[in-house]
């Protein structure tokens, strides 16, 4: 199944719902940065809640999700946009811990359960808005819950799934979120909240070949959810050569002189999707020259 997210509104307008399939994206973010059972699981489920957060936001605008907690796996650092790319990264990938008592993935024992957990939305304007609520659980899921619910003040239940093979790899992953709005009665809320005891991980659904619109029709009722757009999501990175010899330039000049002179080359590792970038010995005497240029444009001012 290709990857996508739909937004639906249910019960007159009461209810806005979203729900997605990423099993390609968060199996590509798996591969990417090599991570083990614990750390796919965290970075997966932070990459699913970031897409459903991006979801509510504008085709340009963008979000940063961090993550950080006092377990082993340290910060976790997403990026999503409201056209549904989305990149991340988990500082140690290598985390693989036992099963917890449910028999699941230890996602809580890998990104701790003291931390904070911080939202910063860039929204095109000139200043960024940025919330934060404590980690209450470290499983991921109700963390996201619980800032919509105090931060951005909308109650919501949230659900992020991913499910991850002996060898590692990802077999299914997706999410959804359901927001309470204005008006919504109470009858539909009790029904909401009973089907939600009752579905199953929606991972496992999407294995089972489910789509994000029948998902959603067993969340919130069959014939109840009036599907508003269909759109795709993917792991996507804007990293590039030449951004990182922006980087380079900003470093200053006697950084550059020795990477010029002392290690006749540099390399550049790009840390949201892994991406390699070289600069030869001509590539940084080019650099040399636009930061040379720079000081002296700065003098002038
Ligand atoms: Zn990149």
């Amino acid at each position: 199944m290709e990857d996508y997210l739909v937004k639906a509104l249910c019960y007159k307008g009461s209810i806005r719902a979203y729900a997605l399939c990423a099993t390609n994206t968060i199996a590509e973010a798996q591969q990417r940065h090599d991570t083990w059972s614990s750390s796919t699981a965290a970075l997966g489920r932070t990459m699913v809640g970031s897409l459903l957060l991006g979801a509510t936001l504008k085709g340009e605008d963008k979000l940063t999700v961090k993550v950080q907690g006092n377990g082993p796996a340290g910060a976790i650092i997403v990026d999503s946009n409201g056209s549904g790319d989305v990149k991340g990264y988990i500082k140690n990938p290598h985390v693989s811990l036992k099963l917890n008592d449910s028999g699941k993935i230890d996602v809580r024992g890998a990104v701790g359960d003291v931390g904070v957990f911080t939202v910063i939305k860039d929204l095109g304007l000139k200043e960024t808005f940025s919330g934060q609520t404590p980690i209450v659980s470290g499983e991921i899921g109700e963390d996201f819950t619980y800032f919509m619910t105090v931060s951005e003040q909308i109650p919501s239940a949230i659900g992020l799934s991913v499910l991850v093979d002996t060898d590692d790899t990802v077999k299914a992953a997706g999410g959804f979120m359901i927001q309470v709005m204005p008006g919504a009665d109470e009858k539909t809320i009790d029904f909401i909240e009973k089907r939600l005891l009752e579905v199953p991980m929606v991972s496992r659904l999407l294995e089972d070949g489910e789509s994000p619109e029948q998902i959603l029709e067993r969340l919130l009722g069959e014939g109840e959810v009036d599907i508003l757009e269909k759109m795709p999501v993917q792991f996507k990175c804007d990293c590039s050569k030449d951004k990182f010899g922006t980087a380079i330039i900003a470093v200053g000049l006697d950084e550059i002189n020795a990477m010029i002179e002392e290690d006749h080359g540099a390399e550049a590792v790009c840390q949201f999707c892994g991406n390699k970038y070289q600069y030869s010995e001509t590539d940084l005497i080019e650099l040399r020259e636009e930061a040379i240029k720079n000081t002296l444009k700065g003098r002038e001012e």
